[in-house]
């Protein structure tokens, strides 16, 4: 018999019933140490106080109001948005999947208005943009599009970092290319910041618009506000989530003036998107993660976990392989299965996510303190100590 949840994912044995910062405190009352903060979400631990009171003090006043109306918090959240990136607006929506659609949308609209035949999006192999129809066709993994066609046309997917096929892909026929800085789900996998800076150029180039997801890299998870900033560049359209919400389900797109020109009255909407009660938590994660002493720190913490990463890298060459990714979006590529590592973390009371690419991915509260990232190792080393050959 089916199960009353729709049986889409295979889950631990495990259900939480409350948390506090780093901490994830399971219905039998044992603390487990979050290394994977609900995929990127939980920027600022469980039950931030200050969220907690930005989250609460909204829900007193009035929870939702249609679009139809002028939304303050979401102007606001608008606001701080552009101050600190390229974008010159923003869209406020429920997820990273909606922000992916809008971001198609757009780009599509742009050439519609321009009256020039340009649909084809470049996408990379790897990629993760969502599971609506749209943002599986972008991503073309066979694994999560079978079945389900046919699949939204229009985009073609290329071997991810590869630059000569790029190259030789793009065009002035091209609409956009798409791609994430940093690979989340492909198993935590940084472009290189001369590569960026290239897939800029060969967008200005042809014409063609560049459209970054920095959903599950960007709020500040890199060691920058957003993982573009490395390179020097910036992109004409951008999709965030996750983090932004710290656990409140939020996401926007940010554009340039230029790129958004075709998005015009009745063009797009959302029910939810942007309502009062997600955009005040979003305007307090904004203004406690954009700010550089908040960024300065999450860069710190990044070295000091990466350091004894490599540590525990060199004690068990058997199962680990490397470390990559940066700041507090780190990756340990695996030897053995990750799935295997993170049921032994389950065993050692930490909890750790796997990504494709026989990846281990490790996404901790932004905030998680330093104590917390030598204990979270230990346990990391119990962990591999139990699969040790
Ligand atoms: C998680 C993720 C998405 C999808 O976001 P949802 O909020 O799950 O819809 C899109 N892109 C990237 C890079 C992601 O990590």
């Amino acid at each position: 018999m089916i199960s009353h949840v729709l049986p889409t994912y295979s889950r631990a044995d495990l259900a939480f019933e409350k948390g506090e910062g780093a901490w994830a405190i399971a219905t039998d009352g044992t603390r487990y140490l979050d290394l994977g903060a609900g995929i990127a979400v939980n920027a600022l631990g469980h039950a931030n106080p200050d969220l907690v009171a930005a989250l609460t003090e909204q829900a007193g006043r009035i929870w939702h109001v249609s679009n139809l109306y002028h939304i303050p918090q979401q102007e606001q959240l608008a606001d701080l948005l552009v101050e600190h990136t390229f974008a010159d607006t923003a869209f406020i929506t429920n997820s990273g999947t909606e922000a992916a659609e809008l971001a198609i949308k757009m780009a599509r609209k742009y050439w519609y208005e321009k009256a020039e035949d340009r649909i084809e999006i470049l996408t990379f192999e790897g990629a993760f943009h969502g599971r609506s129809t749209g943002a599986i066709a972008a991503a073309g993994s066979e694994k999560m599009v079978k079945g389900f066609g046919p699949l939204m046309p229009g985009f073609r997917q290329l071997p991810w970092a590869d630059m000569a096929a790029l190259k030789a892909a793009i065009s002035d026929k091209t609409a956009a290319v798409m791609l994430e800085p940093v690979q989340g789900e492909g198993g935590i996998r940084p472009l290189a910041d001369e590569d960026l800076r290239l897939i800029r150029e060969l967008c200005d180039q042809t014409g063609a618009l560049l459209i970054l997801d920095e959903v599950q890299c960007g709020m500040g998870r890199t060691g920058k506000l957003f993982a573009h900033e490395y390179a020097g560049i910036t992109p004409d359209i951008m999709m965030v989530a996750k983090g932004i919400g710290g656990g409140f389900p939020l996401g926007a797109v940010l554009a340039t003036e230029k790129a958004a020109a075709g998005m015009v009255v009745g063009s797009h909407g959302s029910t939810y998107g942007g309502n009062p009660l997600a955009c005040a938590v979003g305007v307090r994660v904004m203004q406690i993660i954009a700010d550089p002493a908040f960024l300065a720190e999450v860069n710190r913490k990044g070295a000091l976990l990466r350091q004894k990463l490599e540590g525990l890298v060199a004690s068990h060459p058997d199962i680990f392989e490397s470390v990559r990714g940066q700041g507090l979006m780190l990756g340990l590529k695996c030897r053995i299965a990750p799935g295997d590592l993170v049921k032994a973390g389950y065993a050692e009371h930490i909890l750790t996510v796997p990504a494709a690419d026989n990846t281990l991915r490790l996404l901790p509260p932004l905030n998680i303190t330093d104590d917390e990232i030598g204990e979270a190792v230990a346990r990391l080393d119990r962990a591999a100590g139990r699969l040790d050959g």
